[in-house]
């Protein structure tokens, strides 16, 4: 069925631009149309009385040249009469409610994985499809993420997207986790990298950051009851058929399906769980050190 709504023209072209400029930037908070919970409140991204939509989300995505922090910054100050406000990593500016300064913003999102764009409702200005002035804006396909290890001496990927290193190496993603929305908002969330279609894999700015996901990810099954190898790993598979995965992690640990991982106060027996998850993720053995991995355990109890 064909929607009755659309989005306002200005922002289409502000869209096309942007990505014209950072043709690899990742899209995963990307967005126009309110979902139902956005329908039930007033919102740009509802369609207005003229059935258009003027409000646009973009991701956050410095690694790729886009940082939406800087973009709000540089968009409020070219003072496009198009513009009625943007939303950016915890700020607010309404040009009708102050025309210069930003205010802090306090709804529920802190709006640090996109800026919000809104254009004016006139559908003079709304489908005003002029070229907008974008120049000025520094923007570089170098990374603008400092990847390192949280251990002098340890070994990390800066080279997220490098399909030739298997996919949780190259992410300092060990578990080789989604970026679901409580990984997105864990400490050392870069971005991710779409490995398969719609199959987002979390990009960490360090390895033991990695570990300190996939750890609180092992707590919060213990928390669901989820505490043996077998369930731990079919819970990881999310339904799919993880026998010969549950297999490999036995055959190499020793310890047999229904054993319980314990999270805490036997970490050498949990880094040779997690050693051979990782293994299974990456194909090969994680290049990380033990002291590496334990560290990541320490902090994510800590965290
Ligand atoms: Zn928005």
């Amino acid at each position: 069925m064909p929607h009755d709504w659309r989005v306002a023209k200005s922002l289409v072209t502000l869209l096309g631009q942007v990505n014209e400029l950072c043709p690899n930037r990742h899209k995963d908070w990307d967005g126009t149309i309110g979902d139902e919970k956005h329908q039930q409140s007033k919102s740009d991204h509802n369609p207005d009385s003229h059935r258009v939509v003027c409000a646009m989300d973009i991701t956050h995505d410095p690694a790729n040249g886009f940082d939406s922090y800087k973009f709000a910054d540089f968009l409020k100050s070219k003072h496009d009469r198009r513009i009625q406000y943007l939303i950016s990593n915890g700020r607010i500016w309404n040009r009708d409610v102050h025309p210069e300064i930003w205010r802090t913003y306090t709804g529920a999102s802190p709006h640090d994985h996109h800026v919000h764009i809104s254009v004016d409702h006139d559908p003079a200005l709304a489908d005003d499809n002029r070229t907008w002035d974008l120049s000025g804006w520094k923007i570089g396909p170098k990374p603008q993420v400092a990847f390192h290890s949280l251990m002098p001496g340890g070994i990390y990927s800066d080279i997220p997207y490098d399909r030739s290193v298997p996919t949780s190496i190259r992410t300092n993603n060990p578990g080789a986790l989604n970026a679901s929305d409580w990984v997105k908002a864990y400490p050392g969330y870069v971005s991710s990298d779409e490995t398969s279609p719609g199959n987002f894999t979390a990009i960490f700015q360090s390895p033991e950051e990695g570990v300190m996901a996939w750890w609180d990810l092992m707590q919060r099954y213990r928390t669901a009851g989820v505490v043996t190898v077998s369930d731990i790993i079919n819970r990881y598979g999310g339904g799919q058929d993880y026998s010969d995965y549950v297999d490999f992690v036995s055959s190499r640990t020793q310890f047999s399906p229904d054993h319980e991982v314990k999270l805490e106060g036997d970490d050498q027996n949990l880094l040779e769980f997690a050693k051979a998850m990782f293994r299974y993720e990456g194909g090969v053995d994680t290049p990380l050190s033990d002291e590496q991995i334990m560290l990541g355990f320490r902090l994510a109890r800590e965290a």
